[in-house]
């Protein structure tokens, strides 16, 4: 029996990779699916897709870019009062704009923290209002292990990915006596985009570095995920949930 059956779940960045992966695994469990990211084209093929695979959830996709604070709270606002309730949020858009610290700019080094964190601030604001009214409801953010354990050429998003950590825990404690849960999942290195452009010498070193020694599918961060959006988890909270193969122990 699909277990998030009756429930209404938001999902970032679900146009490609992670989010991708997450958007259908919530709706293989019969949530309805909001989806949002820049790019409508992926976005629009995510219906078909997840028809394809006999998902009974829903999956609507409703293009916002996350970094534009003032379009979040009326975009929340429209599919609150259309579907009547939020009860999972899955902060998942990211990006990346490597570079090493001493060469790096303001635009780089604000460009990740505003859509990687400051964003997370904004839509959860947003949710927990309607989250808070109902006294249910599950905040999952992506994080890395880069906010964990720092990486060489990532000061930006390894302060942002930090960032959501300590967000995470804070919302844990802020909301949870009001029936609301706030964990994050820190993946290691996962086969998508945002990997794909690394160097192939790279991803060999990056490879012998993983106990299990291979890259990350997306479905398998999306389990994670799945997880603690699932009755499974109703007493886990503030918890960084690492999806890595070994990578950070
Ligand atoms: P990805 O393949 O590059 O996909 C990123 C998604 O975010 C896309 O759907 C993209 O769509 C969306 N997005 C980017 N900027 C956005 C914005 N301003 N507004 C709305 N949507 C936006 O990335 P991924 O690898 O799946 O990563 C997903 C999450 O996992 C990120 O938070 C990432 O930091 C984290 N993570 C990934 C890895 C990894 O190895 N892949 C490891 C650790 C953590 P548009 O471009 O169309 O907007």
């Amino acid at each position: 029996m699909a277990i998030l059956n009756e429930q209404v779940a938001v999902v970032t960045g679900g146009s490609r990779g992670i989010g991708r992966a997450i958007s259908l695994a919530l709706s293989r469990e019969g949530a309805t699916v909001v989806v949002c990211a820049r790019n409508r084209d992926k976005l629009e093929s995510l219906p078909a897709e997840a028809a394809d695979r006999r998902c009974p959830g829903r999956i609507v996709p409703r293009a916002l870019d996350v970094t534009d604070a003032a379009a979040i709270e009326p975009w929340f606002d429209a599919l609150a009062t259309e579907y009547g309730r939020v009860d999972i949020l899955v902060n998942n858009a990211g990006i990346t704009r490597d570079g090493l610290m001493m060469n790096m700019t303001d635009e780089q080094f604000d460009e990740v923290l505003t859509t990687n964190l400051r964003s997370i601030f904004w839509l959860t604001r947003a949710a927990s209002k309607y989250m808070v009214r109902a006294r249910y409801g599950r905040v999952i953010n992506l994080t890395s292990v880069s906010g964990i354990m720092g990486n060489s050429g990532q000061a930006n998003y390894a302060a942002s990915k930090a960032g959501v950590i300590g967000f995470t825990k804070s919302v844990a404690k802020e909301l949870a006596r009001r029936g609301v849960t706030c964990n994050a999942v820190a993946p290691g290195f996962i086969k998508t985009d945002m990997t794909n452009v690394l160097p192939q010498k790279v991803k060999e070193q990056v490879k012998g570095l993983i106990p299990l020694q291979r890259f990350g599918e997306p479905d398998e961060v999306a389990a994670a995920v799945l997880f603690l959006a699932s009755p499974a988890a109703s007493y886990v909270n503030g918890q960084i949930l690492v999806v890595d193969g070994g990578l950070h122990m």
